[in-house]
C-alpha cells in the first residue's frame, strides 16, 4: 500500500509526506499532501508525474485531542 503509485487527478486518501516522481526533468522529491484533495498534475511533465506515500501524517483536524 505504501509503495503504490498514485496518478495525478486521483483522490488523496491519506495526509502525509509523499514522494513525487517526474518524467526526467526533476529528481524525486518530498511533498506534503492533505487528505480530501486530488493529486495535481505537474506544470512541466503534466500527467507523467507519479506519487507514492512516504510517511503518513494525520492532519490536526483529524485528531480528537486537538479540537
Ligand atoms: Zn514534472
Amino acid at each position: 500500500m505504501d509503495h503504490q503509485l498514485c496518478l495525478p487527478g486521483g483522490p488523496i486518501t491519506q495526509s502525509g509526506i509523499y514522494l513525487a516522481f517526474h518524467k526526467e526533468h526533476r529528481t524525486p522529491h518530498e511533498i506534503l499532501f492533505l487528505e480530501g484533495e486530488s493529486f495535481p498534475t505537474c506544470n512541466t511533465c503534466n500527467g507523467e508525474v507519479r506519487y507514492t506515500l512516504k510517511h503518513a501524517a494525520p492532519h490536526i483536524l483529524d485528531d480528537n485531542d486537538f479540537h
